[in-house]
This record gives structure tokens, C-alpha cells and sequence, in this order.
């Protein structure tokens, strides 16, 4: 397994180098591609230099007189040329031999300096046997004086200047190569430092949180999108596992209270029938009687919540009017409502059709209708509101009620749950109906959520999908 840093420095070398053999292959064949035109083009002008020279030089004397003749072979222009000089009697009258031994080294300069970087690439023109040989008139006041025979081997006639142009090019690029190398290097050890260093963070405070440490908080100064997206979602999950363990910690607290409490009347009951303390009158026999009741429900429930959970329960699924069946449940309690003095508002849109089980559905609402009178003191407010739009319809319970703590807001929907134990114990709850709400809910497609406010009321809100 490779380190990081490592790993960033391979890359940033690799691109380097890459990059740097890219720009030395493609700027040598730009050059000697531009370079063999060049060397054409001046050919050309050379070859027709050199014509020029013969035919002014034959027309001091207007014959192929000796003047004439070295006045050609003094011309510089001639320098680097075969020259062959035939009269139009076919006669030779000059010719001028280039030293070959001196060609072939320039010539082997050049390959060496092409080659050594273009291998491969077109090479003929500078190799011994390609001479190229040029024939042409050569013409006097328009009179044809005779031919002249212009031979030149490859690109030898190159300038020292040429040559070190082109070296000072690649030794440029060698330069260019070390110090990019060098960059890579340093470049490679920073960002893998910028890099590595979140990520070590991040590592560290995962394994804190192993280690039971659920306040871990990660910080990290790096603008990744990435690297910030991880550390939130790890402070996210030590956020959430903290929560996950003051549930466990309160519904174990929560279980045992629940428990305790009917079995310790039974017992004290059972114990002072048995030891005469007590006879077993029907009013006493009647309060463990409804002890028991109570454990039993409380069993039957949390089984139906695990029935839900494990889709055990069959839903009846059908369409119905919703806004009806609100109406319905919401006069059924006005009674209740004026007893306690709580005013009972609605806002119900007609006809909203929804698919679900209704007798569920009945359910959901009884649940959270009841809890907001039960959580509203008289002279209080309840508002009951069922609007659709166009993907969803939402049915909202509204209570100027006790409130719930903001810190106990997350724990509302989890089993034996009650935000205010001692109320709740006389209201005769075991904080098991939201849970149940909720996970009717949920096997409907919906969602329940709430927002509340302590000493100012509640808002339970569920969001059902339309048909
Ligand atoms: P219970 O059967 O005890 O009412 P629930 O699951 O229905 O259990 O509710 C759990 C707890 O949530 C309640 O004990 C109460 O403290 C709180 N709660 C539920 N509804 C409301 C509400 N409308 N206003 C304030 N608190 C509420």
C-alpha cells in the first residue's frame, strides 16, 4: 500500500516528464520540418545565383575565354557545388569538384543532431548517395551558350549559426526538463502535505469516535468540496451516534420505568394478600387487574410496531376521501374539546383523495389529535389543516400546548418516549402512540415531522404523497 504522498509525487513527476518529452519531440519536428523548406528554398536561390553568375561572367567576353572562366571558379557562390560547364559544342569547359570527405562530415553533423531526435522521420536528403543534380540552359542576350550541371549532396550547406540555434533549442528544453522535474518535486510534497493533512484529521477523529469519543468534532482548513463534505458527514454520524446513545440510555431508563411500576403494585398487592396484610376485595383485585391490562397493551403495542416495521401488517389500501374522514374524526371530538375548554379550529380542503388504509389512516390522526388536547391546557387552541398541492398533501395538527424541549425534539417519535414524564403519567400514556403514528406513517409513504416550542405549542406535520 502506497502512501499518499507518494502516490501525488509519482503523479506530478509522470506529468512532468510527460509534458517535457511531449514539448521536445513536437518543437524538434516543427524545427526540422521548417528547417528542410528552408534549406530547399535557399538551395533554389543558390543554384539560380550561381546561373546568374555564369552567364554575367560569360558575357564580359562573350565566349568561354580563360578570363572567363576563372572569374567563375574565383566566385564564392560556387563553394559547396559540383559544377559542370558544357559548351553547345557538348564540350566541357569547366568543373569544379567539392572535397567529399568535408560533405560527409557535415553531413554525419547533421544526421546525428536529426536523428538523435527524429528517428524514424525522413532522412534521405542528408545521406551520400542522394545527390541531387540540376541541369539547366545557359542563355546569353537570348542565345544559348551551353548547359550547366549543378550537383549538391543533402542539406550540407547548413551554417554553423543553424546548428546552434537548434542545440541551444534542445539544451533549453534539457534545462526546462530539470527544473519542471525539480517543481514536480516540490509541488508533489506540498500538495500532498495540503492533502494528506484533512485526510489524517479526518482518520484521527474517525478512530476517536471508535473509541467511544462521540464529541470528536472535525475541523478542517482545505477548500476541498470533497474533503469538507467528508469531515461533515463524519461529524454528522458522531452527532448521530451520540443521539443514538442518550436513546439508548433514556429508553432503557424509560423500559424499566414503565415496567417497574405495574409490577410493583402487583407485588406489594400479591405479597399483602399473601401474608393476610390485605384481603383480596374486588377494588384491589381490580387495580392489579388494570395493572396488568396495562403491561399487556403495552406488550400487544410494541409488538404491532415491530409488526409495522417487518411489514407483518397487511394495509388495506384503498382510495378514499381524506378530507372527509378528518371531518368526521375532528367533530367526534368536539365534545372532548369543549369539556377541557380547548377551541377546536379547521381548515380542510374538500374532496382530497388519498390511497391508503383507512382504518391507519384513522389512527395517524386520532393519535395526534388526542395528544395536542392532552397537551393543551384550557382556554388553548388546536388547528387541524389539510391542504394538497401538486405532488403532496400535507395534514398539519397545530397546539398552543406545553411545547416540547428543543433537546427532546429528535427522541418525540422513538418508543417510551415522553418529554414530560410526570404529565404524561397522569395523562395514562406509555409514550408508545407517536411511534406508532410515525411508523403507520411511513408504511403509507409518508413522513412526519414536528416543530415545537416549550410553553408555546406544537406542530405536527405529515406529508403524505399524492396519488
Ligand atoms: P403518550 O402515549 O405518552 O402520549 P406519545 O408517543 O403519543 O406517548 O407521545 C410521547 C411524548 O411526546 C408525550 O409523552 C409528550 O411528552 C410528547 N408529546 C406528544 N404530543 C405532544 C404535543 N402535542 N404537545 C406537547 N408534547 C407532546
Amino acid at each position: 500500500m502506497k502512501k499518499l504522498k507518494t502516490k501525488i509525487i509519482i503523479l506530478m513527476l509522470s506529468v512532468a516528464i510527460l509534458s517535457v518529452v511531449l514539448v521536445a519531440v513536437i518543437t524538434n519536428l516543427t524545427i526540422f520540418n521548417k528547417f528542410n523548406t528552408y534549406m530547399e528554398e535557399e538551395h533554389a536561390d543558390r543554384i539560380s545565383d550561381i546561373v546568374k553568375m555564369v552567364e554575367y561572367s560569360y558575357s564580359i567576353d562573350n565566349s568561354w575565354s580563360n578570363k572567363v572562366l576563372r572569374n567563375i571558379s574565383n566566385s564564392s557562390l560556387i563553394d559547396n557545388f559540383m559544377i559542370q560547364i558544357i559548351n553547345e559544342n557538348g564540350n566541357v569547359v569547366f568543373e569544379n569538384n567539392v572535397d567529399n570527405s568535408m560533405m560527409r562530415m557535415h553531413n554525419q553533423m547533421m544526421g546525428r543532431m536529426g536523428k538523435r531526435i527524429m528517428r524514424g522521420a525522413d532522412n534521405s536528403k542528408i545521406s551520400d548517395s542522394n545527390t541531387t543534380v540540376k541541369l539547366q540552359e545557359l542563355i546569353v542576350d537570348g542565345k544559348r551558350i551551353g548547359t550547366i550541371e549543378i550537383g549538391y549532396t543533402g542539406n550540407f550547406i547548413v551554417s554553423q549559426r543553424e546548428v546552434d540555434f537548434t542545440k541551444g533549442i534542445n539544451s533549453s528544453i534539457l534545462y526546462a526538463s530539470i527544473i519542471s522535474i525539480i517543481l514536480a518535486i516540490i509541488l508533489g510534497l506540498y500538495n500532498s502535505k495540503v492533502m494528506s493533512q484533512p485526510i489524517l484529521k479526518i482518520t484521527n477523529a474517525a478512530n476517536n469516535i471508535r473509541e467511544g469519543d462521540l464529541d470528536t468534532k472535525i475541523q478542517i482548513k482545505n477548500d476541498a468540496r470533497e474533503l469538507i463534505e467528508l469531515s461533515e458527514a463524519i461529524n454528522h454520524l458522531a452527532q448521530s451516534l451520540k443521539e443514538q446513545q442518550i436513546l439508548r440510555k433514556r429508553l432503557t431508563t424509560d423500559i424499566s420505568h414503565e415496567l417497574r411500576t405495574p409490577l410493583t403494585i402487583l407485588l406489594s398487592h400479591i405479597e399483602a394478600f399473601s401474608d393476610g396484610v390485605w384481603q383480596p376485595t374486588k377494588e384491589r383485585l381490580s387495580i392489579c387487574r388494570d395493572e396488568v391490562i396495562r403491561l399487556k397493551k403495552l406488550v400487544e403495542q410494541l409488538k404491532y410496531i415491530t409488526d409495522i416495521e417487518n411489514h407483518r401488517v397487511e394495509l388495506e389500501i384503498e382510495s378514499f376521501n381524506l378530507s372527509e374522514l378528518l371531518e368526521g374524526i375532528v367533530e367526534s371530538f368536539e365534545y372532548e374539546f369543549q369539556i377541557k375548554s380547548v377551541r377546536l379550529e379547521r381548515h380542510i380542503e374538500e374532496n382530497i383523495i388519498i390511497e391508503g388504509d383507512m382504518d391507519k389512516v384513522r389512527q395517524i390522526i386520532i393519535n395526534l389529535i388526542s395528544n395536542a388536547l392532552k397537551f393543551t391546557d384550557s382556554e388553548g387552541r388546536v388547528n387541524v389543516a389539510l391542504n394538497k398541492d401538486s405532488n403532496k398533501t400535507i395534514l398539519e395538527i397545530i397546539d398552543t400546548g406545553i411545547g416540547i424541549n428543543e433537546e427532546d425534539i429528535p427522541f418525540v417519535f422513538e418508543r417510551f418516549y415522553r418529554s414530560d414524564k410526570s404529565r404524561s403519567r397522569d395523562t395514562g400514556g406509555a409514550g408508545i402512540g407517536l411511534t406508532i403514528t410515525k411508523t403507520l406513517v411511513e408504511a403509507h409513504g409518508g413522513k412526519i415531522s414536528v416543530a415545537s416550542e416549550k410553553e408555546k405549542g406544537s406542530r405536527f406535520t405529515i406529508v403524505f404523497p399524492n396519488i
